[in-house]
């Protein structure tokens, strides 16, 4: 069977679909204007069907265009793209003829050696073009996706948006609350957090009640206008990017306050936007003896918390959003109306866990409003630290600690690269030595169960080769050593003058940690990548920052990234243990999950959100109307 390439312009594709009536066409490759050659495997290979409208393709921001290739060549037997097409590619050119079954296997050896560079990094840019991607019935079977049903998101027209900002505005007087300013726009889409373009929201909106929710999301509705919900903006794959077309960031930083405390019950209710720093110092201060244990970034609030499923050093203690932290929450659902997941007592069984519905969900099911979290009693740590010959050694260390059963609230682990970020940005009041290193936050009654657990971590760690191995004299000490830690995301930024990071997470079963940590350390060593690991390493979970300071870095860690995640689903792990998935990861949860798992999730979003509004693009290959 003959093979044409085709040239197209990217400008030409820019919102336009095109047709495909067989599986030919299944890849896409493009050159850079300087030289860099990319395999775009755009859709095509998405959607491997006999018969698929492929997704329009948005017009890029200014940021990532600089990413794009200039233009395209689309291999496909000559059937499969016809100038004839129903949906034809506005201006596409046909400039090049059949070829030999000699210059498809070239082609196809090109496309797999930078399949992975392209596919990630044309995933990133593109994913949310998915959001007009075709759609499957749920019955289809687990191993593929059918694309029987057909459907299309129709977001309003920039006229329609226009007259949405002209409404929210009439409905919104206080100028502070609704905001277009294009640095705002901006900011509301981008972070320096991560690696994703930033792409603009049309305009920013600041509620400071649930019926302002409920009036944001009926203007939406009516102009068919994207929303993003925005929190504490620490997100690390692109979870509130905004929307090609344009469209509403809601942004819960108004919505802060603490509004009920039931010590009795162990148990806090209230807003959004409030932090769960905010949350313990506000106990702290009033002398409650009671946390909330779930500690991703600093800056997180709790909307953004319950979004990404995020957890963070103490888990190992705790366990994760995903356990019973959160009781309840209230929630604006796409319809306008607002619900109340579950009432505040400790336990319930009455029905689905509708609660669990938005963990997760990356606000592509509702608007959190309102939340309750369970406390639990703070008890006296202590902080010990620990170097070993290598990080096999640590992690093995790890395994075995975690066996004994002593109490262990986190257990944290930095490699070398990460000690002399450490050092290097200079607001540790040490010096460390440049080795893998373990930190453990240890939990007890009193101080003589802290020793005792102390005791038993230094046997055990000093059977696998730790040294060194040092205990805080003092809750000051403790703090100090415990501070480095938590420095360690920033100290690894400054590592490299210049540069930007990829954080990325894989989770595994804690006896494979040592073997995927120490190959893509192997990895990332061979490719000669800046990339300090840290991990929750108590959990399985670690984490690569994988710096890049130009588009050739950014591909190479793309491909270590990609290996990673291989990795760790084949050690039945998970592509993110407690990142999300945002724009970053989507690409491998059907891997991961099945499509049958993925396809339930589709189910789930079309029911509640048929208009396909709320944040579209993200955790789903599309926004899965
Ligand atoms: C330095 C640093 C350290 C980190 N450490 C950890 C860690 O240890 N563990 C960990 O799990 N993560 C960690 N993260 C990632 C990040 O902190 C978490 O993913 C966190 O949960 C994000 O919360 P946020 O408030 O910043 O949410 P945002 O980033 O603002 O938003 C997250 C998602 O939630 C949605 N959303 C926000 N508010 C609402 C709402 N009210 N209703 C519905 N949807 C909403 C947004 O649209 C978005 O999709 C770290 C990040 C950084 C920068």
């Amino acid at each position: 069977m003959s093979v044409t390439y085709h040239r197209a312009s990217w400008n030409n594709l820019f919102n336009s679909s095109f047709e495909v009536s067989n599986n030919e066409c299944s890849c896409l490759s493009g050159r850079h204007l300087d030289g860099f050659t990319l395999p775009c495997h755009i859709v095509a290979f998405q959607h491997k069907s006999r018969h698929a409208v492929l997704p329009r393709v948005p017009r890029p921001s200014f940021m990532q265009r600089k990413f794009l290739p200039s233009s395209l060549f689309i291999r496909a037997h000559p059937r499969v793209i016809s100038p004839n097409s129903r949906y034809p590619v506005k201006g596409l050119r046909f400039v090049s003829s059949s070829t030999s079954s000699n210059s498809k296997s070239s082609f196809s050896a090109r496309t797999t050696t930078f399949f992975a560079l392209g596919s990630a990094l044309i995933g990133g840019l593109l994913g949310f073009s998915f959001a007009y991607g075709p759609q499957s019935s749920v019955s289809a079977p687990p191993t593929s996706l059918s694309t029987k049903t057909v459907t299309k998101p129709r977001y309003g027209s920039a006229e329609d948006f226009q007259k949405a900002i002209e409404e929210l505005k009439r409905t919104f007087p206080d100028e502070d609350t609704v905001s277009t300013n294009p640095e705002d726009v901006y900011n509301h889409g981008f972070s320096v957090n991560d690696y994703h373009p930033g792409i603009s929201h049309s305009v920013v909106v600041y509620p400071s009640s649930t019926e302002d929710v409920v009036k944001i999301v009926k203007i939406a509705t009516k102009y068919r206008m994207p929303i993003t919900a925005y929190a504490g903006a620490t997100s690390l794959e692109g979870q509130f990017r905004g929307y090609s077309t344009g469209g509403i960031c809601i942004d819960m930083s108004q919505m802060n306050r603490i509004l009920e405390i039931n010590e009795a019950d162990s148990d806090l209710v209230c807003q959004p936007g409030v932090g769960w720093v905010e949350i313990n110092d506000t106990l702290r201060e009033k002398g409650i003896p009671l946390f909330f244990p779930i500690d991703p970034a600093p800056s997180a609030t709790l909307g953004g918390m319950i979004s990404n499923g995020c957890s963070g050093t103490n888990a190992v203690r705790y366990g994760t959003s995903k356990g019973e932290w959160f009781l309840n929450v209230t929630v604006v659902l796409p319809s306008g109306e607002v619900i109340k997941t579950r009432r505040r007592s400790r336990k319930s069984s009455a029905g689905f866990d509708t609660t669990k519905l938005f963990i997760g969900a990356e606000g592509t099911l509702g608007i959190i409003t309102e939340v309750t979290i369970r406390l639990t009693p703070v008890l006296p740590t202590t902080v010990a630290v620990v170097h070993f010959p290598d990080v096999r050694k640590a992690t093995e260390a790890v395994r075995d600690v975690m066996n004994t059963g002593v109490g262990i609230q986190c257990v944290e682990l930095l490699d070398d690269v990460f000690m002399h970020a450490i050092n290097n940005f200079g607001q540790s009041g040490r010096t460390w030595p440049i080795k893998d290193t373990l930190f453990f936050k240890l939990q007890g009654h009193n101080h003589a169960s802290l020793l005792e657990s102390a005791k038993v971590v230094k046997e055990v760690v000093k059977k696998h080769g730790g040294f060194d191995f040092q205990l805080a004299r003092n809750e000051k000490e403790a703090d100090d050593l415990w501070h480095d830690r938590k420095n360690a995301h920033y100290s690894g930024l400054a590592l490299v003058p210049g540069s930007r990071p990829i954080a990325t997470d894989v989770c595994v079963p804690v006896s494979r940690l040592p073997d995927l940590v120490y190959e893509t350390k192997q990895d990332l060593s061979t490719l000669g990548l800046v990339a300090p690991i840290v991990g929750h390493v108590g959990d399985g979970n670690f984490h690569a920052q994988i710096m890049f300071t130009n588009e050739a870095e950014l591909a190479t860690a793309k491909v270590v990234v990609e290996r990673m995640v291989h990795r760790a689903i084949a050690m039945d792990g998970t592509c993110t243990g407690e990142h999300g998935v945002g724009l970053g990861k989507k690409q491998y949860l059907v891997e991961e999950l099945g499509a049958g798992t993925v396809e339930l999730m589709k189910t789930v979003k079309r029911a509640l959100d048929p208009l396909g509004l709320f944040n579209p693009g993200k955790v789903m290959c599309s926004p899965g109307r």
